[in-house]
């Protein structure tokens, strides 16, 4: 049995002083009153990262220039350089990448991902074990010692009525079952998995179904990108005379186990749709590609819970997307304050857990023992109020603050650096 004793601690919405936090096998096994061992130090819950696409790390930095093939740059014309990354991708260079990222991710205190899975096949089908690609993304993570929620995408088509397209060709399932296939070798090999279909743009209608009741058969979270860009809507609705979140409702898949990615073009009615299911909002990437704003304070007031991904990896800082959630609503209505610090960081901690279906994202007797320990003593930090320090930790935390981050209570960085940087930086720039 270990006990950790910080000078703060963070328990239902808000800094505590003189609690203490025990573990053993990589549980939590009591939250108590206790004297101040690390003095200096806060913690809060590891960092849940619920939406992450590994393999797009390696645009990073490419896409931040117009092309001039492209006079009017967007989402559609970032996802043709997205799709040229994922043709070239040899199963090794992804391990390499993804084990940079997911480095990146633990030495920001992200302590488990959902990794939403797409890229499947070699160029020329599928490999040997049609998993070799999910494998590789699990083997990194682990390698960098970030927890893992697999989320297994069933991809077919480019989109109702349009011919397919080849640079899709990595992505594709022929049929449900097929994914389910996949799914079951992974969860049968110990793998926490989630069912992914990728949207109703690139799913047929009819798959949804049968995929839900695989996922609510073996009580898996079950993730969808719904609503990010206007014209997955237009299309949706002349497809099905109804928008994505409204025909998701018709099939009965918005429940607790459900997580809308985006969910930022609705109409009034459609919060309510939601109440009860999960949206996960990425707001670093919402703001880079240009899609728009998730209106977080509705969807909170409809019953939703809320949650915070990395998506295309152009940032990792969960935090950032956390205080992005609120800046947008700001600078949108010319108003401050809709959600205080401790719900924003609720979103990134327990909003992720619940639609990861992980035991994180609190501290509570009986769940993992993750957490993220951050220096008070940090310039950017100082104050002697537990409310200002949430506070400037949510809208302000420097990378160079987080001391520690545990995964299981084992400590994960050594003097704040990820001990295995150097080599994940060098693989990563020699194209290893
Ligand atoms: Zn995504």
């Amino acid at each position: 049995l270990s006990v950790v004793a910080p000078e703060l601690l963070y328990l239902d919405g808000r800094f505590q002083r003189g609690l203490c936090l025990s573990f053993e096998d990589g549980l939590i096994t009591g939250v108590g009153p206790g004297a101040v061992q690390q003095r200096g130090r806060a913690l809060i819950p590891g960092l849940i990262n619920a939406h992450s696409h590994a393999f797009q790390r390696v645009i990073r930095g490419r896409t931040e220039l117009r092309n001039p093939d492209h006079p009017h740059d967007d989402f559609w014309s970032w996802r043709e350089q997205m799709y040229q990354a994922a043709m070239t991708l040899s199963p090794e260079r992804l391990e390499t990448v993804a084990r940079l990222l997911f480095l990146e991710m633990v030495a920001s205190g992200i302590t488990c991902v959902g990794e939403f899975h797409y890229l499947h096949h070699g160029v020329d089908g599928p490999y040997a074990d049609p998993n070799e690609l999910a494998w590789r993304v699990l083997r990194a993570a682990e390698w960098a010692g970030c927890r893992m929620v697999l989320l297994r995408v069933a991809y077919h088509r480019s989109g109702f009525g349009l011919k397919p397209d080849p640079r899709q060709l990595r992505f594709l399932d022929p049929s449900p079952e097929y994914g389910i296939e996949s799914l079951e070798a992974l969860r049968k090999a110990g793998v926490r998995v989630g069912v992914a279909p990728h949207s109703v743009r690139a799913v047929p209608g009819e798959w949804l179904k049968p995929l839900h009741d695989y996922a609510r058969q073996h009580d898996l979270p079950y993730h969808m990108h719904i609503s990010e860009q206007p014209r997955e809507l237009a299309e949706c609705r002349a497809e099905y005379g109804r928008s994505p979140v409204e025909f998701a409702a018709d099939q009965g898949l918005i429940d607790e186990r459900f997580t809308g990615v985006h969910a930022i073009h609705l109409e009034p009615h459609e919060f309510e749709l939601l109440r009860g299911a999960n949206v996960c909002a990425c707001p670093t990437t919402e703001r880079n590609l240009g899609d728009g704003i998730v209106a977080a304070d509705r969807l909170l007031a409809a019953g939703c819970s809320l949650a915070l991904g990395s998506d295309s990896q152009c940032q990792i800082n969960l935090l950032e997307d956390a205080r992005q959630l609120e800046y947008h609503l700001r600078l949108q209505r010319r108003q401050r304050a809709f959600l205080p610090a401790a719900r924003l960081l609720d979103c990134a901690t327990q909003g992720g857990a619940r639609a990861l279906k992980v035991p994180a994202g609190r501290f509570e007797v009986g769940r993992w023992a993750d957490w993220v320990e951050i220096d008070l003593e940090h310039p950017a930090l100082a104050t002697d109020d537990p409310e200002e320090a949430l506070a400037g930790i949510v809208f302000g935390l420097p990378q160079g603050a987080v001391a520690q981050v545990c995964v299981g209570g084992q400590p994960r960085l050594l003097d704040g650096r990820h001990p295995l940087q150097r080599q994940a930086v060098a693989d990563f720039r020699r194209g290893n």
